[in-house]
């Protein structure tokens, strides 16, 4: 595997962290408010990084940064993830995951071998609306049911998030949205944010209130429902 971008610093990606962030490569969905459409699209992926470098700048930067964001893309596509994992682990790193749920195999795995501390899982939209908010025509929700799962247990800090589309999100989808997560540690709104690099064009964000109506529906459900 490759990683095609580095953000040298970040405060907001990793809760309590001074970090980096890293992206992969690839995607097994096409979420059409998709911020990252270069590291989804084969043919618009950038040059790699050269991983001697990336490691270097690790090495000098462990002394500043706390932390890793792995993301992408969708990092658990990638088999190889354990072992550049390790090599961040041997510099002093701890290591945030951001994953879409499709591959709890892989995410238990990294988890019980020590080699993720926290994780981000995209939560795309009610089931019913899973597999078009995620751009796809079929989607195995049981494999993100088990990720919510095995994150609900609590075996590693972590947080669900949405990002709130006009086009894709309704009253009703939080209402479900809250019954499946009930009890979830933490979960975030995001507020869809228009960009050039979005897969779709022409998709809108909420307003501040509506945002809040979303919020009071899941507080029941999730005390600690946050917009981001
Ligand atoms: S938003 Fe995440 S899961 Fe959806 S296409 Fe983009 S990288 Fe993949």
């Amino acid at each position: 595997m490759n990683f095609y971008g580095l953000q040298k610093l970040t405060l907001l990606d990793y809760p309590e962290k001074v970090a980096c962030t890293l992206f992969t490569g690839g995607c097994n969905l096409r979420c059409p408010f998709c911020q990252n459409s270069e590291l989804v699209i084969p043919n618009l992926y950038p040059e790699p990084l050269d991983f001697n470098q990336l490691l270097d700048f690790l090495k000098k930067r462990s002394q500043i940064l706390d932390g890793i964001c792995i993301s992408g893309g969708e990092p658990l596509l990638h088999e190889d993830l354990s072992l550049y994992l390790k090599q961040f682990r041997n510099l002093g790193y701890t290591i945030k995951l951001d994953t879409n749920g499709c591959f709890p195999e892989h995410l238990k795995k990294l988890v019980n071998d020590g080699l993720i501390d926290y994780v981000a899982m995209d939560i795309k939209n009610s089931k019913k609306h899973y597999y078009k908010t995620a751009g796809v025509s079929s989607i195995n929700l049981k494999a993100i049911e088990e990720s919510v799962q095995f994150l609900l247990q609590n075996s590693i800090p972590y947080e669900f998030r949405t990002t709130v589309v006009k086009e894709f999100h309704t009253e009703s989808d939080f209402i479900s949205i809250g019954e499946w997560l009930r009890g979830a540690h933490t979960y975030y709104l995001q507020n869809f944010i228009s960009s050039s690099y979005v897969l779709e064009s022409n998709l809108h964000g909420f307003s501040k209130e509506e945002l809040e109506r979303f919020q009071t529906i899941l507080l029941p459900y999730i005390s600690n429902t946050k917009i981001r």
